[in-house]
């Protein structure tokens, strides 16, 4: 029988519970046992009780409409180091399991690829310390891995969403309602500022569905002059009627030098140069919470099932992978390639190279729709 280990790790997002939902009855489906990893890597440093076995009805389907992660997650130092790992193999060793599904960001899966990696190291020495069983390498010569990206970024290469952005998505909108009624009443502007960290996903898709007036992503900084440009847009639509704007600014935006672009910059810059009535909103961490979307309830559902099949087939030369959506499919991308890549990104996005960055994003035609229908930077 296969043991698998299921583990929620880096930041939390709404859908993870239905992935692991899904994967523990799948798991139980195909006669394998499954265990809950608690409170990320840290659980399975500690093992005890942060590791414990599911059964069918531990997942009560009231759990499926819960945001975050209900086991838990957390960013663990210990499993940096070597230590916190070899303590993490005897953990899972001493239970019988050498299949793990990680549902995170890049840095959990970079972690687990590790572990991975490591493994053989790191059972001969539990063996030549006594901790394990002498036989522990025949009986498990692999660890057998599989990642599921849970961010509401939707900020990696791999996947054409992550489990999280679409609830997000929905949050920006119910929020940029409640905003539009009020500043319509007092004919103000309102600068939405939104996650994303340094990718503008949700800047660009909620400002494509809120109708914005202007959006600032990091991916396509404003050229030089982009104050000018911006309160001449602004003003041009309350020439027309407009009672109110609306500017959605990614909270990773940055002018073409790299500069950030702060919501209390532009709003001085709105204040000043366009004499509007301004307000900020930073919407922080309730784009993170509350209850799933239909989409991520179903991406969580159908990613967590296909990740545990994934295990299932597994052998000793399975390369590890990570469960990406592409079009409506699920598809097996090798894992490190989708690191490899998002990495790439962010080391474009360091160097300023925007092309390159905008190259390696989920967009699709989405820019080209915003830079037809509105103004944008
Ligand atoms: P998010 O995108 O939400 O930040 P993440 O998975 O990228 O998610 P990190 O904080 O980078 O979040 O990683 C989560 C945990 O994964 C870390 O606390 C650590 O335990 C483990 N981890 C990350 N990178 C490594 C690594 N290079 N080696 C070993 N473990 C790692």
């Amino acid at each position: 029988t296969k043991c698998i280990a299921v583990i929620t790790s880096g930041g939390d997002a709404q859908g993870m519970n239905a992935a692991v939902r899904a994967a523990v009855r799948m798991a139980i489906y195909n006669d394998a046992r499954v265990f809950a990893v608690h409170e990320g890597y840290q659980g399975l440093v500690e093992g005890e009780d942060f590791i414990k076995e599911m059964t069918w009805s531990n997942f009560l389907i009231v759990l499926i409409l819960k945001g975050g992660t209900i086991i838990g997650t957390a960013r663990c130092q210990e499993f940096r180091a070597k230590e916190g790992r070899i303590k993490a193999a005897k953990n899972l060793v001493g239970r019988g399991i050498s299949n793990l599904m990680v549902i995170g960001g890049d840095g959990s899966l970079t972690g687990a690829n590790l572990f991975r990696r490591e493994w053989t190291e790191l059972l001969t020495i539990l063996i030549e310390r006594g901790e394990i069983p002498e036989n522990s390498l025949i009986e498990y010569p692999v660890l057998n891995i599989v990642g599921l990206v849970g961010s509401i970024d939707n900020d990696f290469c791999g996947t054409k969403m992550t489990i999280g952005a679409d609830s997000a998505l929905h949050r920006i909108l119910e929020c940029a309602n409640a905003i539009i009624t009020t500043a319509s009443s007092h004919r103000r502007t309102f600068v939405l500022e939104v996650m994303g960290r340094r990718c503008g996903y949700l800047a660009l898709i909620s400002g494509l569905a809120i109708g914005a007036d202007w959006i600032f992503i990091p991916e396509v900084p404003p050229e030089d002059g982009w104050e000018e440009r911006m309160c001449a847009q602004l003003k041009a639509a309350r020439n027309v009627g407009n009672r109110l704007n609306i500017i959605v600014l990614a909270e990773g935006a940055v002018d073409i030098h790299g500069n950030a672009i702060t919501a209390e910059q532009v709003k001085q810059i709105l204040v000043k140069y366009a004499q509007q009535d301004t307000r900020i909103t930073v919407l922080g961490h309730v784009q993170r919470g509350g209850s799933p979307s239909a989409f991520d309830r179903i991406l969580g559902c159908r990613m967590g099932a296909e990740a545990v099949l994934s295990l299932l087939e597994s052998t000793v030369d399975t390369t590890p992978f990570v469960i990406g959506l592409q079009g409506n499919d699920m598809i097996r991308v090798p894992l490190m390639e989708c690191v490899e890549k998002t990495r790439n990104l962010a080391k474009a996005m360091d160097e300023h190279n925007f092309e390159a960055a905008l190259d390696l994003r989920n967009f699709g035609n989405t820019l080209s729709i915003f830079k037809g229908c509105n103004y944008y930077s």
